[in-house]
């Protein structure tokens, strides 16, 4: 059946994940989360037509959206001249130190499901500078952010998410909010970034044991992470920690304890 949606002019783009919300109110109750205040800085991810962004214009705070697609870009800029700092650009690609001002920055978007991962992982090595993310993305995706260990869900993104933040789905929207309707359900997750994370010694070797470890998360760490081993010239026997547990099985000061073995077996041998 032809759909007859207003938003039909706009001929999404599959590749940027254009699904563009249709429904107000589901709109005006995802800004909610954002516990916005005044004065505060906002970042929006993926503007698209401005669903997000019109509703955000009745708020006192400095507003800026980054949008990939120059169609949409222009359209919006046009509607809402004046009014609200859009930047066309690559989200993955912006310096979010740009937009910090001394006030750790709000962000919100219903983000490309396609880079949802790309996006997440920017925010984290931005922790610094960001106090909260409130994001629509796939609800598969949302519940592995809010997994624990021991479940099949948990993995890399378990880890880091609660690394930096306190996630909480806080809704979920079905594919009838959206044009076009995604063939997937969708959640909005808040996620409010820590001030203390937990302190790691090596934040890169972190990185690259947590990934290489899930990489093959069937097999115990001793094997997912012999190469690394062999690589980095490590004395497997020096380690305490017991490598014949799997990955999903390790929280995240687990983690952080078998990354501060593998460093000290690399200060002394290396
Ligand atoms: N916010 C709008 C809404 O809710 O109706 C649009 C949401 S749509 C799911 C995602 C938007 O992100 C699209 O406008 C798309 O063009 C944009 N986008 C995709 N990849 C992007 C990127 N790397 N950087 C910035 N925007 C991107």
């Amino acid at each position: 059946m032809k759909n007859t949606s207003k938003y039909e002019k706009y001929r999404p783009k599959k590749f940027l994940g254009q699904n563009f919300l249709t429904d107000v109110n589901i709109s005006k109750k995802i800004i909610s989360f954002l516990e916005i205040e005044e004065g505060d800085t906002v970042l929006e991810i993926g503007p698209g037509h401005g669903a997000l962004t019109k509703l955000l214009l009745n708020y006192d705070i400095n507003l800026t959206a980054i949008e990939i697609d120059k169609f949409a870009f222009e359209e919006l800029s046009l509607n809402l001249e004046g009014k609200v700092k859009i930047i066309h650009q690559d989200f993955l690609k912006t310096k979010l130190s740009d937009f910090y001002n001394g006030k750790k920055i709000k962000v919100i978007g219903n983000i490309p499901y396609n880079i949802t991962s790309q996006i997440l992982f920017k925010l984290f090595e931005n922790y610094k500078i960001i106090s909260k993310a409130v994001l629509m993305m796939q609800k598969e995706v949302a519940h592995r952010l809010k997994s624990v260990p021991n479940t099949k869900e948990y993995g890399i993104l378990s880890v880091f998410t609660n690394l930096y933040s306190s996630p909480k789905i806080v809704y979920n929207v079905p594919p009838g909010a959206f044009f076009p309707k995604p063939k997937v359900d969708s959640s909005v997750v808040s996620m409010d970034f820590k001030d203390d994370i937990v302190v790691l010694k090596n934040p890169e070797l972190f990185r690259e044991v947590v990934r290489t470890s899930f990489n093959q998360r069937r097999k115990t760490l001793r094997n997912s992470l012999r190469k690394l081993f062999d690589e980095k010239n490590i004395d497997v026997n020096a380690i305490k920690f017991d490598l014949s547990k799997r990955p999903e099985m390790l929280n995240i000061i687990e983690f952080t304890e078998l990354t501060d073995e593998i460093f000290s077996g690399l200060r002394i041998d290396n």
